[in-house]
């Protein structure tokens, strides 16, 4: 964060603020982490601060410290919108779009509170008054390590819920530490948080090691309906909702199936179709190795974003009308695709 915004951040958080803090839509571990890191952080502070999210999050992120006071948008509709409408300040954390908090956004634009974004995604819109946008970080949380190291001047505030918080999203948005993002400061960040009470070992097996029944037979039908495509070094899977349904779905279970595509030798584009019937909707998961860049795809053709070799996208026909227009759109990017 430059100097000049971590000035305007120190002298607003001076005095006491009601503030809300609010991930994206369907959270994973960075934004659930870093707004809870970020949360611990402003109540020690002295500040009034609650952590808002437009939907529920996994069940594989329901031992962090703080989750039980997080209020969800969808099922608590009155008390967040009051929340909202009252906060002086408003942080939005890993995520750069209004749109991103999907039902939530007309209530945000609405509101009256100062915008701070803290987020890694490109291109950042500009609803802020400050806004810390680096697409080079490694995550949300090692952003909201950097957050409190400006205004503080060090990281002794630092305590070990926070710590717990933030070393869980820099872990899960560099699938533990081996994506190209991950840099040397990272794990000296990494480093610091176990220092100060991050309990690694236990939280790498409360989120991998707790896999439901339903969530294996997902992978285990996701993986059989892979299909790979050789000539373009693309490999994607669908599930459909009748596959969901068959297989007991729950929210969580098909999170980083996306990735088994990559881990096939020679496959550098993975995806994943999921048939949405409530929403009506497909939502897209797309990853990448190297200098393809699904963040460009997504927005070209998915109505999404998000990194150069992680983004997400959705569409709004059918799952086999969907496929076969990603399918179609692949021989334009053959050149790019050449791994
Ligand atoms: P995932 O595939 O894990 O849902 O998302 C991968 C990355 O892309 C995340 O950083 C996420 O925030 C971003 N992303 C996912 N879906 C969308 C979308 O519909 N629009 C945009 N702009 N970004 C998305
Ligand atoms: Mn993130």
């Amino acid at each position: 964060m430059n100097k000049e915004d971590s000035k305007t951040v120190k002298s607003l958080l001076s005095s006491p603020h009601k503030i809300v803090i609010i991930p994206h839509k369907n959270p994973d571990g960075d934004a659930i982490g870093s707004t809870l890191g970020l949360m611990h952080y402003l109540k020690n502070k002295g500040q009034q601060a609650v952590v808002i999210a437009p939907n529920d999050f996994p069940k594989f992120l329901k031992w962090m410290p703080g989750q039980e006071e997080i209020i969800i948008f969808e099922n608590d509709k009155e008390v967040a919108e009051k929340y909202i409408t009252e906060a002086s300040i408003i942080f939005t954390l890993d995520f750069n779009h209004l749109s991103r908090v999907g039902f939530m956004q007309e209530t945000l634009e609405a509101a009256e509170g100062t915008f701070i974004m803290i987020d890694h995604h490109q291109a950042p819109s500009d609803y802020a008054k400050v806004t810390y946008s680096d697409v080079h970080m490694s995550s949300t949380c090692e952003m909201v390590y950097n957050f409190i190291e400006a205004i503080e001047q060090d990281t002794s505030k630092i305590t070990s819920k926070i710590a717990n918080c933030l070393y869980t999203g820099i872990m899960t948005d560099t699938g533990s530490f081996k994506y190209s993002s991950t840099t040397s400061r990272t794990h000296r960040v990494v480093a610091d948080l176990i220092d100060k009470g991050a309990e690694n070992m236990a939280i790498h097996n409360k989120v991998f090691d707790t896999n439901s029944p339903s969530r294996l037979h997902i992978l285990g039908c996701a993986l059989k309906n892979m299909v790979i495509l050789e000539d373009y070094h693309t490999a994607y899977i669908t599930l459909s909702q009748e596959e969901l349904d068959e297989n007991e779905f729950k929210k969580g279970d098909t999170e980083g199936i996306v990735n088994y595509g990559l881990t096939l030798d020679n496959i550098i584009f993975a995806v994943i179709f999921i048939e949405n019937k409530d929403e009506g909707i497909i939502k897209i998961s797309f990853r990448s190795q190297g200098n393809f860049s699904v963040n460009e795809f997504a927005r070209a053709h998915f109505e999404g974003g998000g990194h150069d070799n992680a983004a997400g996208g959705k569409s709004n026909v059918s799952l086999e009308e969907t496929t076969a227009k990603f399918v179609a759109l692949l021989d334009s990017y053959k050149d790019q695709l050449k791994g």
